[in-house]
């Protein structure tokens, strides 16, 4: 596994985490019938080096937590990063929603606690204000936040007084690039991490693999471990590919341990540059956020 910092911590986290959206169910509801399948993914994750887990209360309503605390529960080591939703952004609903992640994660902290959205609703000083208390409490350990525009971290950053917002979730993988004109160069002046959520655009991308055939072709890799190995060579940037199937998991870890030659990075991109101007993926990208 490869590392990096996380923003301007000297904590070191994987470049290639986990996601765990739909897993234990979705939005709205909880799935219990492949909760093994799920365990035994993770755990397999965990066993090839990926020690950096994403979920979120909101996934399978709590229960996708429920399923990473069994994953992780004979590990050590491990980087676990969840998520308040929107809606549970006032102070006293921020501290019940981390107590009850800490419950359903079966662990005493969270290491990476994020703002799921932002919430114009609610002040984001009352958010921060609850975040500090966690951190200080220790049942957090650093506080990030998700889906986040440029205006809006600065906000959120303004609104705490004692410590640093270490980190951005966005959607971010070749497919999809919206994040280069201004939260990717923010993150990287300002150092802060940019976690790359729907890396593989939802599994999207293999529909299109044809379009990447050459590339794979020349690095003897797989279109996963290229959309992902694109991911990680950006300057703050790591990705938490969600992947349920065990050839999935192994093949994706495969996006360590090797380098684009500059040449290709263009290659590549221009690529996925002609392709979406094409429109293939104008309707692939039209999807709702978790
Ligand atoms: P994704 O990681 O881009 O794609 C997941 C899909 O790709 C799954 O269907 C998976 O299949 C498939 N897949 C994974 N590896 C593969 C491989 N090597 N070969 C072929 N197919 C492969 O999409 P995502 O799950 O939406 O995003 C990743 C994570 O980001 C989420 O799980 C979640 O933790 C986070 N996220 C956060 C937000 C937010 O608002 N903060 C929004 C969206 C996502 P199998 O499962 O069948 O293996």
């Amino acid at each position: 596994m490869e590392f990096k910092y996380l923003g301007k911590t000297g904590e070191k986290i994987p470049v290639i985490g986990m996601g765990t959206w739909k897993i234990g169910g979705g939005w709205y509801s909880t799935d219990y019938s492949k909760d093994r399948e799920a365990v035994e993914a993770l755990r397999l994750g965990l066993k090839l080096g990926m020690k950096f887990i994403d979920t979120a209360e909101g996934y399978g309503k709590g229960h996708a937590e429920e399923l990473v605390g069994e994953a992780v529960k004979n590990e050590k080591d491990v980087f676990i990063a969840t998520k308040v939703s929107p809606e549970h952004f006032k102070y006293e609903d921020v501290i019940k929603s981390c107590e009850a992640s800490l419950k359903r994660l079966k662990v005493k902290q969270i290491d990476l606690y994020q703002l799921h959205w932002p919430n114009p609703n609610v002040p984001v000083e009352e958010t921060m204000k609850a975040m500090e208390k966690l951190v200080e409490e220790g049942k957090i350990r650093y506080i990030g936040v998700s889906n986040f525009s440029v205006e809006e971290m600065k906000k959120a950053q303004e609104a705490l007084s004692k410590y640093e917002i270490v980190s951005n979730q966005v959607e971010y993988s070749l497919l999809c690039r919206d994040v280069e004109k201004d939260v990717l160069p923010f993150c990287q002046k300002e150092k802060i991490t940019l976690i790359a959520y729907r890396p593989l655009t939802r599994g999207k991308i293999f529909k299109f693999s044809k379009v990447f055939d050459d590339v794979c072709r020349k690095y003897n890799k797989t279109i996963s471990q290229v959309a992902l190995n694109w991911l990680i060579q950006k300057k703050q940037v790591v990705a938490i590919p969600k992947a349920s199937k065990p050839e999935h998991v192994e093949d994706n870890i495969g996006a360590v341990g090797w380098k684009f030659r500059k040449e290709d990075i263009k290659m590549l991109e221009a690529m996925a540059e002609k392709y979406k101007q094409k429109n293939l993926a104008s309707t692939l990208l039209k999807l709702p956020i978790f």
